[in-house]
Order: C-alpha cells, then structure tokens, then sequence
C-alpha cells in the first residue's frame, strides 16, 4: 500500500446509523402527512356528507309540503264530483250551489281555479264565478287521458302555461266523474300556479351561489329561488347530462360540474311525491367546502412546516454525526501514521502484518517481507545534523513507496532508520526484484553535499510459502537476519533468507 492509500483505509462514507436516521425520518414524514392527508380527505368527504344532508332535508320539506297541497286538492275534486252528483243541490240557487261545490278548502293560496267539465269538456262549474266561464277543455291532455281510462284515480298533468294573461306556470290535477254505470260523465280539474314553490323556496336559506330548482320530468324549468335569471324559467335542460343523470337516479346526491357556471356543484335531488316534478337542490362547492379549504389550508402548512423542521433536524443532526464521524476518522490516521515519513507506523505494520499473514494462510499464496535499514546512519546524521537526517529518511520513504505499488501491499517505518515491507502474493523471486530495485533507486538519490558516497540501504528478504511451514515471528526473524547478513557481508546490498 503506497503513502496516500495509507490514509484512505477508511473512507467516509453515510454510516449505518446515519442512513437509519434518514430512514426514520423520511419515514416519520410520510406518516405525518399520510395521517393529515387521510384526516383531511375525511374531513372534506364530511363536508360533502352533511351539506348534502342539509341539502335532503330540504328536499324532504318541499316533498312533504308538496304532498299535503295535493292531498288537499284532492280533497277539493272529491268534494266538488259528490256534490255534483246530489241531486237536491240540482234545484237550488246557483249561489247555494257554488257554495256547496266549491267549499272553503278551495281558498288555499296559489290554487288556480278549479273547474267541472261535462263529458264534451265543456264548463259546468267554475270556481272563479258563479257563472261558468265559457270554454271547452276537450283538447287538453288530462281530459283525454279520462275519457279513454276508466280509473276514476286522479291525473296530475305535466306542467302549462296557463291561459290566462299572467301565463303562469301551472300543473293540474284532475279526476274523472263516473255515471252510476261507471259511464263518463266529465272531469273536476284543478289547477296549481307553480309560483308556489317560489313561495316556498324563499322561505328556505341556502346560502349565496346556491340554488332550489323545480324542474318536469320532461327538463322543463318551472321554479327557481334565488332566481339566477328571468329567462330560464320555462327552459328545457333535459339535454344536460346532470339532468339526465338526475331524471335517472330519481333520489339522491352528486357533485358534478355545472355546464352553466362552469364550477362543480353538489346536486341533491328528489321527485316531488308522484307528481311529475323533481326538486334540485344545486349547491355551490365553493360554499360547501369553504371552511374545509380554510382549515385544509391552516393544516396544510402547519404539518408542511413541521416535516420541513423535522428533516432540517435530521440533516443537522446527520452533519454533527459526519463531523464527529470524520474527526474520528482523521484521529485513526494520525495514530496509525508516522508523523515524519507519512508512512503506515509500527502498530499499522503490525495490523497489517497479522491480518496478510491469516490471508496468506487461507489462500496459500506465498507471503515476503523486507527489512530495510539504511548504512551508517549514525555517521549521515552526525555530518548533516538530525535535520538532514529527517529529510534523508523522507527521501528513502519516498523512494521505497514508489517502488511498492500494488494496494495489498504496505511499507511501514519499522523505528529509527529502519522500513518493513509486506509483500501480499510475493514469492521470493519477486521480492528480490523489488528489494533489487528500492536499493538501486536509494543508491541513486543525489548526493548530499560534500559528501563522497550516496546513502545506501541493506535489505533483508524472508518469504513464507506453503512449503517452508514457519511461523509469523520466524517470519520476520528470518527477515531481520538476512538483513543483519547484508550489514555483515558489507552493506548497500541484498540478502534473501535461505
Ligand atoms: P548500520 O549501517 O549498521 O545500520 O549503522 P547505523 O549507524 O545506521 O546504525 P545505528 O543503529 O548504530 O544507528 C542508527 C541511527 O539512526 C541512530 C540515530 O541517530 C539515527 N536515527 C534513528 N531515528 C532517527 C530519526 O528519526 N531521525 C534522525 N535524524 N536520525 C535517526
Ligand atoms: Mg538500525
Ligand atoms: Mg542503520
């Protein structure tokens, strides 16, 4: 291992815990705002819910309401067909008679006038005066449909414009009167002025943009309140998907986006008893979910507010843990560091050392190691004071990295002026090379100056094989005796343990 891959051993890299905080707190986050997220869309679903339910109980009222005016119409044509056929209120004045014909119950507001027709359709009795209108009523839809139907059940007509100058909306209910024989004797007709709904419409508070609607069966507009405009009383809406999707579903409650407003609305909607009407009521979403946005808005930024607090939280706390992370990290390499040569120091070596021996005994590859000793030292040092001494044992150090370069490999500064090199896979043959060619290169350095002979170095080689079966401490014995014979056999030159 050279110089600089010393110090890269570890790398800093995101720890264990450090990506477990990441992951908790990412985790927190999206549990945060899944929670808000789910709160929030129950909440709105809520909204929805009660509105339409205010919205029903409305429709509700209006149905109810409905339902008791036409009881009492009813009421009125079963009253006018038994008096009709007394036969004692036949000689009486035609004063006492319109009296008994059509009693008080007839006085109900926003009833149209009621009428009896004989069986041509021709008026008999009119409730408006004593004196029968004239006019003939065959033509008209509700006394057809009793002239071809014996059931003496009551018709409720699809809504009309009446006749009359004011040409009101109206719907008309009529029943059939039978001879004794079940014969056609005519029909009592009654009718009701739609602008009756509007009466109780205004009664009902819904709030702005919102509206109470009647609309036929067959799309017509009949009533509105508030009144969005004049014209669209008596348009037909029967080609808008809403109203299908109303007129289909009978009772219930949507939201859909209005074609007309171009915003979504929650319609609510229910037939008017069996009559063929439909009472819509259309709220506005923006009304109903008015204070749901405002809330969701508040909660919104609350809850985004704190995940971002949160997660800063998390990346400051994963920067201290860097930080420390690093310091420690710096601290492992200065106590594994030779402060003068920048080499791998003793403990290192023996680190190392243990950890290429065990690897060489699994893998059974062969394993050298050499003892580097620089000559005369003692005498370099006392030429060139201790100083020149430091810069020589850079200038080796420098030389013996550059020589060992492949990454299992380590050179360590032993003590003093002695190296060590583990050579990882090196037999003998290559670790005389390398040791060949670090004495060489020391030989080279330049000369320092007067002095007449370059620094040299002797080197001790000792290499484990499978076959030479020694130990590490006689590993590295061998290695420091082969140096020692290198000193012996005259120095600057390399010995190789047999
Ligand atoms: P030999 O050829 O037999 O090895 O002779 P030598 O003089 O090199 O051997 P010896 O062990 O007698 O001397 C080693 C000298 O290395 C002693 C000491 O002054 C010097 N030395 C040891 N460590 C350092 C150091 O860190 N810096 C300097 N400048 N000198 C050192
Ligand atoms: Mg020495
Ligand atoms: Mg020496």
């Amino acid at each position: 291992m050279s110089v600089s891959s010393a110090k890269s051993q570890h790398p800093i890299r995101s720890t264990r815990s450090e990506r477990l905080l990441v992951l908790g707190s990412l985790l927190l986050v999206i549990a945060i705002l899944s929670i808000v997220a789910f709160l929030l869309i129950r909440e709105r679903a809520n909204a929805e819910l009660s509105a339409a339910r205010a919205a029903n109980n409305i429709v509700q009222l209006i149905d109810a309401d409905v339902l008791r005016n036409v009881e009492l119409y009813d009421v009125s044509l079963l009253g006018l067909i038994a008096a009709s056929q007394r036969e004692d209120l036949k000689s009486v004045s035609p004063a006492i008679r319109h009296l008994a014909y059509f009693d008080r119950a007839t006085a109900a507001p926003y009833k149209g006038n009621i009428l009896l027709l004989d069986n041509k359709g021709d008026v008999i009795a009119d409730s408006a005066s004593v004196e029968p209108r004239q006019g003939n009523y065959a033509d008209r839809e509700f006394f057809q449909s009793h002239v071809d139907n014996p059931d003496p059940g009551m018709f409720i007509s699809p809504p009309f414009r009446a006749r009359s100058p004011e040409q009101d909306w109206r719907i008309s209910f009529s029943r059939r009167v039978n001879g004794p024989h079940g014969e056609f004797l005519g029909v009592a007709e009654a009718a009701m002025r739609l602008s009756y709904f509007d009466q109780l419409f205004n009664s009902l508070n819904i709030g702005r943009d919102s509206t109470v609607n009647l609309i036929s069966k067959d799309g017509t507009l009949l009533a509105q309140q508030p009144q969005l405009a004049e014209e669209l009383i008596g348009k037909n809406f029967s080609h808008r998907p809403n109203f299908q999707r109303i007129v289909k579903e009978g009772n219930g409650s949507f939201t859909s986006l209005s074609s007309r407003y171009q915003e979504k609305r929650l319609y609510t909607f229910s037939k008017v008893g069996n009559l063929p009407l439909i009472v819509i009521v259309a709220l506005s979403s923006d009304e109903v979910f008015a204070a749901w946005k405002r809330t969701a808005v508040v909660v919104s930024f609350a809850t985004i507010a704190l995940c971002v607090s949160l997660l800063w939280l998390t990346w400051l706390l994963c920067r201290e843990l860097r930080r420390r992370q690093s310091a420690e990290h710096e601290l492992a390499q200065l106590a594994a560091t030779d402060p003068l040569t920048g080499l791998a120091n003793r403990r290192s070596l023996d680190q190392a050392l243990h950890h290429e021996w065990f690897r060489a005994q699994r893998s059974g590859l062969p394993l050298s190691v050499l003892m580097i000793d620089v000559d005369h030292f003692k005498a370099y040092n006392d030429r060139h004071g201790h100083q020149g001494g430091d810069d020589a044992l850079r200038w080796v150090a420098k030389v013996i990295s550059t020589h060992v370069r492949r990454p299992a490999d380590l050179v360590a500064r032993y003590g003093g002026e002695e190296f060590s090199v583990i050579l990882a896979e090196t037999d003998s043959v290559g670790a005389q090379q390398i040791a060949d060619t670090i004495r060489a290169a020391v030989e080279q350095l330049p000369l320092v100056g007067d002095d007449a002979s370059p620094i040299t170095v002797s080197i001790g080689i000792s290499t484990w094989t499978t076959a030479s079966d020694i130990s590490l401490e006689q590993l590295l014995y061998r290695a420091d005796k082969a140096l020692y014979q290198a000193k012996e056999s005259g120095r600057n030159r390399v010995v190789a343990a047999d």
